[in-house]
């Protein structure tokens, strides 16, 4: 961001404000509420958040006979997650850093378009946030109506209101703990279970510390969460850019700010009537006018509240609003104002988006019902048999991930005279058949040997090719040891 804009768009912080420390203790901070586009938007985004969480583990998936039919699974006990046609195993927890990648770009990028659109709008902390205070205004009221309660000497109806308010936090935090729970196995028995006291003492203790994290993030952290432990916080002033669009606040034309006079006459001042609905009305206590700042979530409360109050004195709209520092220096300016969302940052982070999550698609549409895995075993490396060949043992695991049991055809690349021999089985030569049921992971310990003369050093290569039913083989390179002489 140039120095010039900067210096146009946020006014001066003030001196007394300058020092700010780097975490204050300030009691509790109850925003006013606001209605307005922005709050709407926020109500159904909240509704929608809420309802899919507590219901998605309820939808059914039919995958055959014997698989879970839940659509959205954690599976702990088979040690698998579905997501409806998608079945990931253990083994391709690869899948799950590929989701944290996605995660993590698309991030970056709706912060480089609307600044921290995520934390105001989307975020767990935030709609909880929302919801306990909604519960907090319902009972004890808003902004001056609580002010007064905390004044107030305790007495029996104030002591009734801090219980039923409490009681209603910890009613949602453990609808939150116990949802969560209902995604690591059948919801439907599970929720029996939780309410007949048949489930396990682990689901309890479970649904108790993420209630309690809940209960104590939304009820009494707050604010303090997004401004002292969200690491997010932290580095979002390098993800944005001066075309970033973020809360701002039109200091050009806010300023000089003052009360209004009588006759309501705004010439020569600044339209800011510093009445102060933007800090009282902002979750994290925050003053926009001082330009963007760490604590802000973008959540546009401050907008609909301003909005208001220029509403209330015949003033256009948006002395707060979504914008960004390049519009609001332009504007100032009188010149053109224009949203730029394809920039290199965007474009950057768009084409990482789309290779990752292009990558993930076409190998979850081409990935194999059958994976192995070849261990070589390490002590002893090799063993010198009597008649002066070498043998080699591996640990040979088939994961067979189709719904019925599958016979497979195993051979042996390898240079001449090698002989395998897989436990268990018959027969010794370079060609077997292994099963592996369905479902599962077939594990075989195979012995290899191989004639002195043609062990090259201690890393001759050798094959497995594994044949699979629907014609595909799985070929695995890996290495047989020797002396090194
Ligand atoms: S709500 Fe608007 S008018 Fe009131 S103090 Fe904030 S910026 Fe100024
Ligand atoms: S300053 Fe405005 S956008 Fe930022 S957190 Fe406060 S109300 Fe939300």
């Amino acid at each position: 961001m140039t120095e010039s804009i900067q210096a146009a768009a946020i006014p001066e912080i003030p001196a007394e404000r300058g020092d700010v420390p780097f975490y204050r203790e300030r009691g509790f901070h109850h925003p006013h509420s606001v209605t307005g586009t922005f709050r709407r938007i926020k109500w159904v985004l909240m509704a929608l958040m809420l309802t899919f969480f507590h219901t998605a583990p309820f939808l059914r998936w039919d995958r055959g006979i014997g698989a879970p039919d839940q659509a959205i699974l954690i599976d702990m006990a088979g040690r698998r997650a579905y997501f409806f046609f998608i079945e990931i195993w253990p083994q391709e927890v690869y899948y799950l850093t590929g989701l944290l990648l996605l995660a993590g770009i698309l991030l970056f990028l709706l912060c480089a378009l609307a600044g921290r659109v995520f934390c105001g709008f989307f975020c767990w902390q935030t709609v909880y946030t929302d919801l306990f205070l909604a519960v907090e205004r319902w009972v004890i009221g808003d902004r001056g109506a609580h002010l007064e309660f905390d004044r107030r000497p305790l007495s029996v109806g104030k002591l009734g209101k801090i219980l039923a308010v409490n009681g209603l936090w910890l009613g949602f935090a453990l609808m939150f703990g116990i949802a969560f729970q209902l995604y690591l196995g059948d919801a439907f028995q599970t929720l029996r279970e939780i309410f007949t006291g048949t489930a396990t003492a682990t689901s309890y203790i479970f649904i108790a510390v993420l209630g309690g994290f809940c209960f104590l993030l939304a009820g009494y952290a707050r604010e303090r969460v997004c401004v002292y432990m969200c690491p997010y916080a932290r580095i979002q002033s390098a993800m944005f850019d001066e075309h970033s669009l973020i809360v701002s606040y039109e200091g050009w034309r806010g300023e000089p700010r003052g009360a209004v006079a009588k006759d309501h006459d705004f010439t020569g001042r600044g339209h800011c009537v510093d009445c102060r609905a933007c800090v009282t009305s902002c979750p994290t206590g925050t003053d926009i006018r001082f330009g963007n700042q760490l604590s802000c979530i973008g959540c546009a409360l401050c907008i609909d509240a301003c909005n208001h109050v220029m509403d209330r004195f015949g003033l256009p709209h948006g002395l707060i609003s979504y914008d960004s520092q390049a519009n609001l220096f332009a504007k100032e300016k009188g010149e053109a104002v224009r949203f730029r969302p394809f920039r290199p940052r965007t474009m950057v982070y768009f084409t990482l988006l789309v290779l990752v999550g292009g990558a993930m698609v076409v190998s979850l549409a081409i990935r194999s019902k059958t994976d192995v895995n070849v261990l070589h075993e390490r002590s002893p490396l090799y063993t010198e048999m009597q008649d002066g060949r070498i043998q080699n043992a591996y640990t040979y695991k088939i994961l067979n991930q189709a719904r019925e049991e599958r016979h497979y055809g195993l051979k042996l690349d390898a240079p001449a005279g090698a002989v395998m021999e897989v436990v268990g089985e018959q027969g010794r030569g370079i060609e077997t058949t292994l099963e592996a049921d369905r479902d599962s992971v077939a594990t075989y310990r195979i012995y290899v040997t191989l004639p002195r003369t043609m062990v090259t050093g201690n890393r001759t290569p050798v094959a497995f090719l594994l044949a699979t039913p629907d014609g595909k083989v799985v070929r695995n390179v890996t290495l047989f040891a020797g002396p090194s002489d």
